[in-house]
């Protein structure tokens, strides 16, 4: 269990009990952008053997408090995200994969009274391994 994650969640005012800083850690650890459902399946497989359930309310609970953000790519999808900065999302066609892009955040040119809480911007695409894969083919 990391010191960090712990001292984290206290400052987000989230109880760290060592399932949430499990499954905040394996947010951290990686890229990837995970489901619940491929949270739960890293979790499982590590041999942590929280319920579905529990994966689902502390995701949603890391949401509450702003600690992570939610991407959605596809309308019945949504995946999770640690990095606050702004940032763009490429979406690989071939293989899935989410990848960040960094960027600035565009602006609208005139607002007209709209006020902007989120922007959130995807790209599509293929992604440098899948390009390389079909240039094989
Ligand atoms: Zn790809
Ligand atoms: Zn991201």
């Amino acid at each position: 269990m990391k010191d960090q994650t712990v001292e984290l969640l206290k400052e987000y005012g989230i109880n760290p009990t060592s399932q949430r800083v499990r499954i905040y850690d394996y947010l951290a650890s990686g890229q990837g952008h995970p489901t619940v459902d491929e949270i739960y399946a890293v979790l499982q497989r590590d041999g942590h053997l929280f319920s579905r359930a529990t994966v689902y309310n502390t995701v949603n609970l890391f949401l509450e408090k702003g600690l992570i953000h939610n991407v959605k790519v596809e309308a019945n999808e949504t995946r999770y995200d640690i990095t606050s900065a702004f940032h763009a999302h490429f979406k690989c066609t071939s293989c899935g994969a989410l990848f960040d892009i960094e960027m600035e955040e565009p602006l609208m040119a005139d607002t007209a009274g709209f006020r902007v809480d989120r922007t959130s911007l995807v790209f599509s695409g293929q992604c440098p391994v899948c390009q390389a894969k079909a240039a094989e083919v």
